[in-house]
C-alpha cells in the first residue's frame, strides 16, 4: 500500500473510531491486553496515542504545531478541540494523517 493510500485508510479509520488500538483489538480477542505496549499500565486508546503516550512525543509535537499554526486557540489542546473540524478541516485532517503515518503504529 502506498503512503497516500495508507494515510487515507488510517484517516478513515480514525474518523470512525476504528483505528486498531490495543483496546479495540482486545475487544475482539485479537490481542491479550488492551494496554499500551510502551507504557504498560495505560490502556492504548486513540486519545492515549494522540495525547499521552511518550512513544509518540515527537509526532505529537509536530501535530500540535501544525494545528496551532492555523491560529486556533493555543491553550486548548483537549481531544475535543483537536478533533473540532472547522474551516481548517482539510488541513487538520492532513496533519492527523501525517501524525498517524509518523507513529508507525498501524
Ligand atoms: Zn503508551
Amino acid at each position: 500500500m502506498n503512503k497516500t493510500r495508507k494515510g487515507d485508510v488510517l484517516l478513515s479509520k480514525f474518523r470512525i473510531n476504528m483505528l486498531p488500538t490495543n483496546k479495540l483489538l482486545h475487544r475482539f480477542n485479537i490481542v491479550s491486553s488492551s494496554n499500551c505496549e510502551f507504557c504498560i499500565h495505560d490502556e492504548e486508546t486513540i486519545s492515549h496515542i494522540l495525547l499521552h503516550c511518550s512513544r509518540y512525543r515527537d509526532p505529537r509535537l509536530q501535530l500540535l504545531k501544525e494545528i496551532q499554526d492555523l491560529n486556533t486557540d493555543y491553550s486548548d489542546t483537549s481531544l475535543q478541540s483537536l478533533l473540532n473540524l472547522d474551516k481548517n478541516a482539510k488541513i487538520k485532517l492532513r496533519a492527523f494523517e501525517k501524525f498517524f503515518l509518523s507513529c508507525n503504529r498501524f
